[in-house]
């Protein structure tokens, strides 16, 4: 299939095979074909929604090894980054929540490593949905639940979380492949809405590989989906693998967006850059606290980027930042997909 056919193919709104995306995936990222498919993702994208980016705000509630060896993570114990354990107390938590609030995010991503305890998480969770504006969208970003706990987190007030089956879950994780998409399951049933990505691309693995991960985001109701490349720990298990440009991103952030349904509206990328707003990405997180990627115990004083950076490059990039809650946590999100699962 040529770029003129596949280009035609997505005006027309037809779905993609995953051959297809791989096709995609397979042009040089600095070819006249990868451009030709950025501009048409970022048309896409522009049409979903109104030209209206997102910016989510993300932070720790731990610093924690983790045993759960995740090899692209600086909290995995394997990689020796972090040798001992911190939490921020529930004054701090409501604190950093409401600084997001008050900057603008359209909705403040609560992180914790996987074995952090649920309690406690519920806990602290609830003072800060106290402290926050009713219409602030509530999000975490936790390990592997049961149905009980997706209820009890729906009931404390979370619009949705964020996971993902990571590529080469198993391999290159200590976690099954099956958990993960239990989990998946076991929070939309709950009525939690989940936002995935398609992560942590490196430089090894395959544009079948990339495209499978890509249509299997695209087959079940996520609130977006995206694309996001491996951040080298540096001397962790991964780091001889190397870490594949920001162009080659933004070229898997294009193929992401045209290998979903218009129903999935957000597209994420991370880190934020004007290449993947360019090709398509209209949802970037800011970081403050612990981070996986960084080996920085605070991540604003490293890799985390503020509201204020992010909202930088989507204006470079062309683009406006909505305001308000996200539209893509919005109630309904992704329903005419929910027949799959
Ligand atoms: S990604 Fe999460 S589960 Fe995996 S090692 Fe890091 S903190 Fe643990």
């Amino acid at each position: 299939m040529t770029i003129d056919d596949l280009l035609r193919k997505s005006q027309n709104r037809e779905r993609f095979t995953t051959e297809e995306l791989e096709t995609m995936l397979a042009f040089p990222p600095d070819s006249p074909e990868s451009y030709r498919i950025m501009a048409e993702a970022r048309r896409i994208s522009k049409e979903l929604t109104g030209n209206l980016a997102e910016i989510h705000g993300q932070f720790s509630l731990n610093l924690s090894p983790c045993g759960a060896g995740c090899k692209f993570c600086s909290f995995a114990s394997v990689n020796k980054i972090f040798e001992t354990s911190s939490e921020i107390s529930p004054e701090e938590a409501v604190r950093k929540a409401l600084a997001f609030e008050n900057e603008g995010a359209n909705a403040v991503f609560l992180m914790t490593t996987a074995h952090y305890s649920f309690s406690k998480f519920i806990e602290i969770s609830k003072e800060i949905r106290n402290h926050l504006k009713p219409e602030t969208l509530l999000i975490a970003n936790v390990g592997d639940k049961t149905a009980e706990e997706a209820r009890k987190m729906k009931d404390t007030g979370f619009r949705g979380v964020y996971h993902a089956l990571r590529l080469r879950e198993g391999t290159d994780t200590g976690l099954e492949p099956e958990k993960r998409k239990k989990s998946i399951r076991t929070f939309l049933e709950a009525g939690l809405l989940v936002g995935t990505c398609v992560e942590p691309v490196g430089p090894e693995h395959t544009n079948k590989e990339i495209a499978e991960m890509i249509a299997f985001t695209g087959s079940h109701p996520f609130a977006y989906s995206g694309s996001a490349r491996r951040i080298t720990i540096p001397g962790g298990a991964l780091a001889q693998k190397g870490m594949i440009s920001e162009l080659r991103m933004a070229q898997t952030v294009a193929v992401t967006r045209m290998g979903v349904p218009g129903e999935i509206k957000g597209n994420c990328t991370h880190e934020p850059c004007t290449l993947g707003a360019m090709a398509g990405a209209s949802l970037f997180w800011a970081e403050t606290g612990a981070n996986p990627r960084d080996v920085k115990e605070h991540t604003e004083e490293g890799r985390g980027g503020s509201l204020a950076h992010c909202r930088k490059i989507y204006q470079e990039s062309g683009w406006e930042v909505r305001k308000g809650p996200s539209l893509y946590y919005a109630d309904g999100t992704g329903d005419g997909l929910k027949s799959v699962l």
